[in-house]
């Protein structure tokens, strides 16, 4: 299942790597040597869990489907652009920030603000719909981010 969710989301433009880049900016204040690898190694442990597979796999269908006109109105225009009121997307989101506790809801609220690397490249993609990737990228980062936070640098 693993592979599938992340053969979906390179196909919405979204790379484990990218995500590694997010996690390390967030954590290299706390832990001096950290390397990017390690931040790599946890962005996977996160995708192993299938209710992130899952919250994954609903979101970026809800995209590409929303990109495609595929989905009924008035659903389809509010995901397409994004409604600042919608909000289903932060909350489809919480489904992943919240495996490993609160900081990762925390990291995610920072995210949702300063939106480094991949974030803000998905928010800003002109005629794609990245209504829920954003807040997937910055969930899974968060998570991510929480499970070396708890964990120190080792596993
Ligand atoms: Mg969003």
């Amino acid at each position: 299942m693993k592979n599938i969710v992340v053969e979906h989301m390179l196909a919405r433009g979204i790379s484990i790597d990218d995500i590694g880049d997010i996690v390390f900016e967030l954590q290299k204040k706390y832990h001096p040597d950290l390397n990017k690898e390690t931040c790599v190694e946890a962005v996977n442990a996160v995708l192993e869990k299938r209710e992130v597979q899952y919250a994954i796999l609903t979101g970026l269908a809800l995209d590409s489907l929303a990109e495609r006109n595929m989905l009924p109105e008035p659903i389809s225009s509010i995901i397409r652009e994004d409604e600042p009121l919608y909000g289903i997307d932060e909350v489809l989101a919480l489904a992943i920030t919240n495996i490993y506790g609160t900081i990762g809801i925390t990291s995610f609220g920072y995210l949702d603000k300063i939106k480094i690397g991949l974030i803000g490249r998905l928010d800003s993609s002109p005629g794609k719909v990245n209504t829920f990737a954003d807040d997937i990228v910055a969930a899974i980062a968060s998570a991510a981010a929480a499970k070396i936070a708890h964990n120190g640098l080792r596993n």
